[in-house]
Order: C-alpha cells, then structure tokens, then sequence
C-alpha cells in the first residue's frame, strides 16, 4: 500500500498548497520516519476557506438540498470510509500511533458509523409547533447556522472530526475544519471522500496547520458562525474568548478529563473490574480525553487489586502499532512523551510509590513509546493526581468512607466521566448522582454508543458531542408567528 501521502490543504473542493506556501513535516511517531510535508495554513489560507464555506452556505447548493438527499450523501460519506478503511487506518497509525487494530475497528468504524447516523437522522427530526391561542400559529424551526468551524485534537483524529463535521454537515452547514498539527492526514483525505460521495466542492474544507496560526484565525473570524473545539481545556478557554471577541459565534468546547474510577469491596467482579481500570488507562496509549485516571480502591481489596493489576500491565508493554496484535502503541510525538515522563518524575519526586513501569520504550526503533505506568499511594495534591497527563499513567488511591471517595472524587476542575463499582444498587445510584460529571458508568467502563451524548461538566467544556443533541449545536432555533383570523 502507497505510504506516499498528500498533505495540501483542501478548500472548494481541490487539494492547494498553503498560500504562503509553506509546510511542515509530518512525522510518524512509530518511527520518526518522515511521513509527508503538510500545508502550514495560515489567515489567508482560512479566510479563503470561509469565504468557499460561505459562497456555498449562500447558494444553498448543500442546505438547499431535501433532507432525504442530504441523507443519501452522507450515507455515501460513511460508506466511503469503509470502502477506503485499509488505507485510512493505516495513515492514522502511521501519523499518530495507535495501534492498526484498533485504527481499522474502532477508529474507521466508528467515524463511518457516526457520518451514517447523522445522516440518517436528518430526514426523521420534524420541527414544533407551540401551543399558543387560537388566533395565531407560532413554529418552531430549526435552520443551519452557516459556516461552522471546527478545530479538532490528535488522539482520535478520525472521531473527533466526525462528531463535529456529521452533525453540522447533516443539518445543512458548510465546514471549515482544523485538524491538529500532530495528526492531520486523515482529515485531509475525509474530504476528498465527502467530494467523491457527493457533498458538493466548497462545503467542507480542510486547513491544516499550528493552532495559534490556523486555528485562532478561524475562532476569530467574523463570517464564522459557529465553533466546535476540541482538545485542551487551556486552549479551550482562549476558544470562548476569540468567540467572544469576535462575532459571538457559538462556542462549543469539549475539553479535558481526570476521571475518577472507584472501586468498593462490594464490587460484583474484581477481576472485571481490574481489567476495566487497567485497560481503560492504558487503551491508546493512555491519550483519552475519558480514561480513568484517578484510581480509588477501597482499602480492604487495594492490596489485592493492585497485585492483580501489575500482573496485568505487562500485557500492554508498547510495541510497534503496525503488528496486529498490537494493544499499546507509540505515544504521539516526542514532546507529548517528554510530558508524560516528565509526569512520571514529578510523581516520584512527590512520593508516588511506582509499583510499575514509568520508563520510555523501544528507543532503538526512533518512535516515541513509554511503557505502562501505574503509582500507588497517590495524594491529592500531587500533580499526577490534579493534572490531565494523556499517557499510560494510572493514579491509585485508597479510600474508607463513601461520602470521602465522592468528595475527592469531585475535587477537581474537570467533570468528563466518572465510574463507580458495587453491587449496592442504592449506593450505585446514590454516588452516581453526586458524581459531577458527563457520563458516569457503573460497573463498567467501555460501554459507548453514538446515541448517547458526551461532554463534561465544569472545565471538561461546553456542550454534547454525539446523541441528536448535537444538532442543538449546529442549529438556530426560529419562532415564526403567524396571525390567524379565522374566517369561522
Ligand atoms: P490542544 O488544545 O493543544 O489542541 C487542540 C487543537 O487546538 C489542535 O488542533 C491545535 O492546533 C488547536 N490549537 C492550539 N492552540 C490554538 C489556538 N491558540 N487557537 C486555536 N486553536 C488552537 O489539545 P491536544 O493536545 O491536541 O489534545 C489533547 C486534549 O484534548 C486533552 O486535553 C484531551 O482531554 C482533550 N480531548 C477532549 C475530548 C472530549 O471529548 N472532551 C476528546 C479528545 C481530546
């Protein structure tokens, strides 16, 4: 298979060099091999992205279109991405380094999966009427906003994109999207296949490039009406600022985690649960916006958890993601990984106890690895503990009293996920409602379904990717009265 990629912008519907005709290099993190050179879009580059987006938008040649054919288009999108799900699973493995088998089954999969969803609901959802007097008819419509821009992360480069792009292309917008500069070839080729499909050229763009040079033009454009985000809470924030300091475009941010994972003794499967704390950190390559970082264990099991845990970790050792039966693969670039390990030494300076790993991997290969990584007797106020690290590092903590475990558990600034384990459907229900967050599992932690919504309270953002919700995001809401004088 060709590993020759293109890495120019796409905008109106052809591939372009970036207008200051400058790129970058796109490294493959399972390596360090040189993967292409990528367009390093700059303002120019995005306001003729928008200004395609917007030409679009106005002549209706997308949002004009009936729901029903709309829907045909994006059924299309999807099935091209399966038809295509080799070569796009193989450039994200190669571009961000998550392992090939997860890349095809999970990352290709669920993108087509979310691209057909959308599609497929567009021509289901009726609008309201209200119940108001008789002498008059209000509606209730729902109209695309316009141009939606979306400014996407590196770790699941794929789903990130299509939870944003197949709501807001679905309900009639046109797209300018951003995708990070660690992972940008896979956004690139969604759109030739969205042109292949039959969303016309100008409806989705694709500017690649840094965030500060590419991505704060677009929040900060006066013909963008609307920003989807995802990615770091600190960035995020600047987000809702550029909005704010421009045109008041909608802001919608879905932002960082440390998601409490507890554990009572009454838990209806320990091993179950092990493989759930442990699998759900250490599932690509620990960067997960949901992953379960922070560990309480009730005291009484913690010894044996945490043995049955080490023995565990082994089976995610890092090696190269292109081997299928890969489960741990390379961590996304070099500065990514020196965080990671810079986590690893504040964790031990501040008295972690590192019951395994914490050590980067596979140097010889020139990719960027670090092995799985779990600290016991973790305190609250350690940094590994407080701060997002988005690496294979797992937190544990012991806990005695329920309403304590809860307490720490909602002492953070994020509010992403959360999960509980016991067999005391009382206590279940109970914590669950005092866990302040967007999604709280019980008893389990990898269920996830495209009907579900998916957000966070506090500094995880604003708003719900996923779930019909989503179109609440890329709508306006008209009220449209009408007088009724009834001739009877
Ligand atoms: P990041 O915030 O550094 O970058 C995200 C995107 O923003 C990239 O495309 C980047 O180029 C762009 N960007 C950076 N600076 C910008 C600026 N000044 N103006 C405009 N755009 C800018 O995040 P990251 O390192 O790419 O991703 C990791 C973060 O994403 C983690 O915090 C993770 O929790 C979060 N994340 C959240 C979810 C969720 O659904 N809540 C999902 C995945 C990842």
């Amino acid at each position: 298979m060709s590993e020759t990629y293109d890495g120019r912008a796409f905008i109106n519907g052809a591939r372009t060099p970036a207008i200051g005709q400058l790129t970058f290099d796109c490294i493959s993190p399972v390596d360090g091999r040189l993967l292409t050179q990528v367009a390093r879009c700059t303002e120019a580059d995005i306001d003729a992205a928008v200004a395609a987006a917007r030409a679009a938008f106005e002549d209706k040649r997308w949002c004009g279109m009936p729901p029903a054919a709309r829907k045909r288009v994006m059924i299309k999108f999807a099935d091209q991405l399966l038809i295509h799900a080799e070569e796009l699973a193989l450039m994200e493995t190669l571009d961000m380094g998550k392992p090939i088998k997860y890349s095809k089954a999970v990352d290709v999969n669920s993108a087509a999966n979310c691209i057909r969803w959308y599609g497929e609901a567009v021509d289901k959802i009726y609008d309201e009427i209200a119940p108001t007097a008789s002498t008059a008819l209000a509606l209730i419509t729902r109209e695309p906003m316009g141009v939606v821009g979306v400014i996407v992360p590196w770790n699941y480069p794929m789903i990130m994109a299509a939870w944003k792009i197949a709501p807001a292309l679905a309900a009639g917008n046109s797209v300018v999207l951003k995708p990070s500069e660690k992972s940008p070839l896979t956004a690139l080729r969604l759109a030739e296949l969205a042109i292949e499909a039959g969303i016309p050229p100008g409806v989705f763009n694709v500017v690649p490039g840094y965030g500060p040079e590419a991505g704060s033009p677009l929040a900060l454009h006066m013909d963008v009406d609307c920003i989807g985000f995802t990615g770091s809470t600190r960035v995020g924030k600047q987000i809702h600022v550029m909005a704010g300091q421009s045109n008041l475009k909608r802001a919608w941010t879905e932002l960082g985690g440390k998601s409490p994972n507890i554990v009572f003794a009454d838990c209806p499967d320990l091993d179950k649960a092990v493989e759930a704390a442990v699998g759900s950190i250490f599932f690509n390559q620990g960067e997960s916006c949901n992953a379960p970082s922070r560990l309480f264990v009730e005291a009484s099991i913690q010894e044996q958890f945490l043995e049955k845990a080490v023995a565990l970790a082994p089976k995610f050792a890092p090696a190269n993601p292109l081997n299928p039966d890969t489960i741990m693969g390379a961590i996304v670039d070099k500065t990514q990984m020196d965080t990671v390990l810079r986590y690893v030494e504040s964790g031990k300076s501040q008295g972690a106890s590192l019951l395994y790993g914490g050590e980067q991997a596979l140097s010889e290969t020139g990719g960027c690895y670090v092995q799985p990584t779990i600290f016991a007797g973790v305190k609250p106020e350690m940094k590994i503990c407080c701060e997002e690290i988005f690496g294979p590092v797992l937190s544990v903590m012991g806990f005695t009293d329920a309403a304590e475990v809860v307490r720490q558990a909602n002492a953070s600034m994020y509010g992403l996920q959360a999960a509980v384990w016991t067999r005391d459907i009382n206590r279940a229900h109970g914590i669950a409602r005092a866990l302040r967050a967007g999604t709280v599992h019980v008893n389990q932690y990898d269920e996830d379904d495209i009907t579900v919504p998916f957000g966070g309270y506090k500094q995880s953002g604003v708003g719900r990717d996923k779930s019909l919700h989503a179109f609440d995001k890329y709508t306006e809401t008209k009220t449209t009265w009408i007088r009724i004088d009834s001739p009877v």
